[in-house]
Parts: structure tokens; C-alpha cells; sequence
């Protein structure tokens, strides 16, 4: 009978190190391997020349590195790039490259759809497919190195795309490690940040598996509120929440913060009422507030907040002493911003909010 293959794409190097044991390999193919598949790009063992022909034989045999499969592209004005990809069982997840200035953020997904129906939110109103392997996560990141060789390597990594992360540990946390790890992409803790909506075990837990950024999805400052827009919010409330994070915030070096992500919905969520009800919740814990206009999907009621509305916003949580900064929306023409990622090639919603369009300033 005809053996399926391993996909050893997603294997961190503890991993690695126990698959080339059971094959009695030195630990030290692992690191070999990592550098090929990660920082050179190569994925046929054929190639690997520092394997002998037996070795590269034998690999080929028993395993592949098989990435996901890039279905399309689209590119917006503003340079950021979508990537719609197939995964074997037909889902499809979507990454999102990102340029700014000084560096090249890739947002990934970590699951196909998502199950907590957030109701701002494209991925929840598309319901849960299925969690995404480590294979698949990291993926995403050799796709987006390797696929077009033109670019540079991405420098920043957001698990902001599909899916929530924390309910879907292993696997991210298998990734994540690659990130991190010298032989494979290299990136420090202050470049990966894991984003949240609020599984308060797993934040818990988190403090003694990584050393990542960590950015909580807030959008309420009260529980009545965050109950409707945010639902694993009645499992695991605000006063909870806050002090998952403080914990994790305790066993992290100094200087450490946290970001709190705020949607701002016009009419929701976004009054200098709700302003001073998140300055009041947020004492005492050391964070930095990401302000983030809401963007429209189709079948959503909600609109971007108005122009005064968010700067109202803004200053006055600045005032009040808070590091605040505005996101811009970017990538919005080909449905690539926050909360637009839908698995499949939607129209385009541009127009949609026009009556509260704006263009927004980078203010970081
Ligand atoms: N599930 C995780 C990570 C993916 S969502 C989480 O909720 O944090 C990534 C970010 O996009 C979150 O802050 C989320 O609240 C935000 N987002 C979702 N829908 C959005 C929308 N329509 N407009 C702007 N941001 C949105
Ligand atoms: Fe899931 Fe995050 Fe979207 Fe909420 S905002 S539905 S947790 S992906």
C-alpha cells in the first residue's frame, strides 16, 4: 500500500531533530534542512547537495515540503498585495503583504473562517471551516519570501488575518517557533505579534510558551457592549481579560506592552463616552492603543466611523495620556483590510462608505 508522505514544511526543529532520529540521521540534518527550506527556499531534496544522494533518496521517498498553492493575487493602488490560497482540502485562506516604510508586514491566517462571529467581521460571518496546520501557517510566510522571488523578505509578521490563533495553539505555536528560530526566518519577538480576541485560559498559559507581542481585541470598554460585538466576550469577560494580560505583561521583560485593538463603528462603539470608559479600564496596564476605522463588508450594517468622530476619539485618549496611534486602512480596495478576508474573491466594497470616507494619516 502506498505510504502518504510526511510534509515536514511546518516541523520546528525539536521536531526535525526527532524526525531525522527515527531515521538514524544526526541532529544536526536538522538545521540543515531548516536553512533550505526556510532561508533559501528549496524544496526539492534532489537539491539539498550537503545530503548525500542516499540521504536525498530516502527523503524523497518518506516525505515532501509541500506548500499551500497560490490560487490568485490582486494588488492595490497603495502596494499592499492579496493573496488568495488553496489549501489541500479546498478551503481557501487569504494573506496579506503589507509595505510600509522600514519594513514588510505579512498577515496571516491561522484558521480557515473563524467561529466567534464578532459581528464587524467578514471571517466570523462566514462561519468555521477548519483549524490550519503548522505546515499551512508557515507556509503562508515561504510563500510569501519565495513565491515572487523579486521581493524582499517579509520583516514583520500579524496573525491578523483569518481565524482566531489562540484556539488553535499547537500549530501556531509550531510556526511561530520557526519565526523565531536562527536557522529558519530569524525574526525577534518585538516582529511577531499574536492578536487576540480574548481566550483568557490561553493567554494564561501563553506567558510560558513565547515571548511574542501580544494585541488584545478590544472594541468595548464595557461588558454590555463587548457581549454584542465581541460574543466570547460572555465566556470570558473584561475584568478577566485585563488581568490575562497583566499576567502576561508580569512575566515578560521590562518595557513590555500590550496593544490593545480598538474597531471604531460609527454610532457603536466610537463617543467620547465610550473613550472615557477605556482610559477608566485600561489603568494600570502598560499598553498602547491601535485605533482602527471599521472596514464595510458586504452584509454588514455598520459604517466607518466619521472623520471628527475619530480624531475626537483619538485625542482624547491621547490627552488622557495614552500612546494612540491610527491605522491606516490599507488594502481596502481589493478587500484585504482587517476584517475583510473572506476566503474567496468578493466585490469590491469600495463606495460602499462613502458618506464616511476618509484619508487617513499615518500617525505612528
Ligand atoms: N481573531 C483574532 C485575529 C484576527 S482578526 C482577533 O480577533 O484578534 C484581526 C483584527 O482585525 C482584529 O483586531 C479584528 O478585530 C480586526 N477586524 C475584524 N473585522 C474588522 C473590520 N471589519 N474592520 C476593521 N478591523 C476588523
Ligand atoms: Fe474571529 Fe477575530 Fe473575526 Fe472575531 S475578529 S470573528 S475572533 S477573526
Amino acid at each position: 500500500m502506498h505510504k502518504e508522505k510526511v510534509n515536514l514544511l511546518g516541523f520546528s526543529h525539536e521536531s526535525l531533530v526527532d524526525f531525522f532520529q527515527s531515521i538514524d540521521q544526526p541532529s544536526f540534518r536538522a538545521p540543515q534542512l531548516m536553512k533550505w527550506i526556510h532561508q533559501r527556499g528549496v524544496i526539492d531534496f534532489m537539491q539539498m547537495t550537503d545530503f548525500s544522494l542516499a540521504l536525498r533518496n530516502q527523503l524523497s521517498e518518506i516525505a515532501e515540503v509541500k506548500p499551500p498553492l497560490v490560487d490568485e493575487c490582486l494588488l492595490s493602488p497603495e502596494g499592499t498585495k492579496k493573496y488568495l490560497i488553496k489549501l489541500d482540502s479546498g478551503s481557501m485562506i487569504e494573506m496579506v503583504k503589507i509595505p510600509e516604510k522600514k519594513r514588510l508586514t505579512l498577515c496571516i491566517s491561522s484558521q480557515a473562517g473563524c467561529a466567534l462571529q464578532c459581528t464587524f467581521c467578514a471571517t466570523g460571518a462566514q462561519g468555521f471551516e477548519r483549524n490550519l496546520s503548522a505546515a499551512e501557517i508557515i507556509g503562508q510566510l515561504w510563500l510569501a519570501n519565495f513565491h515572487d522571488e523579486s521581493s524582499p523578505p517579509i520583516s514583520n509578521i500579524v496573525f491578523m488575518g483569518m481565524g482566531e490563533p489562540l484556539l488553535n495553539i499547537e500549530p501556531v505555536m509550531a510556526s511561530i517557533s520557526l519565526m523565531q528560530h536562527q536557522n529558519a526566518y530569524g525574526l525577534s519577538k518585538r516582529r511577531i505579534t499574536l492578536s487576540t480576541s480574548g481566550i483568557v485560559p490561553e493567554i494564561n498559559k501563553l506567558a510560558n510558551k513565547t515571548d511574542v507581542s501580544l494585541a488584545i481585541s478590544l472594541h468595548a470598554a464595557n461588558n454590555i457592549l463587548r457581549d454584542e460585538i465581541v460574543p466570547i466576550n460572555k465566556k470570558y469577560p473584561l475584568e478577566e481579560l485585563l488581568d490575562a494580560c497583566k499576567n502576561y505583561l508580569r512575566n515578560q521583560s521590562k518595557r513590555k506592552t500590550i496593544t490593545i485593538e480598538y474597531i471604531l463603528i460609527d454610532g457603536v462603539n466610537d463617543s467620547l463616552n465610550h473613550a472615557k470608559d477605556l482610559v477608566k479600564i485600561l489603568k494600570g496596564l502598560s499598553c498602547k492603543i491601535n485605533l482602527i476605522p471599521f472596514n464595510p463588508f458586504d452584509g454588514c450594517h455598520y459604517l466607518r466611523s466619521q472623520e471628527s468622530n475619530i480624531y475626537k476619539f483619538k485625542d482624547f485618549l491621547i490627552k488622557k495620556g495614552l500612546i494612540t496611534t491610527l491605522r491606516i486602512t490599507r488594502g481596502d480596495a481589493i478587500d484585504g483590510a482587517c476584517g475583510q478576508l473572506v476566503g474567496k474573491l468578493t466585490k469590491s466594497v469600495k463606495g460602499k462608505n462613502k458618506k464616511n470616507s476618509i484619508n487617513l494619516i499615518n500617525t505612528r
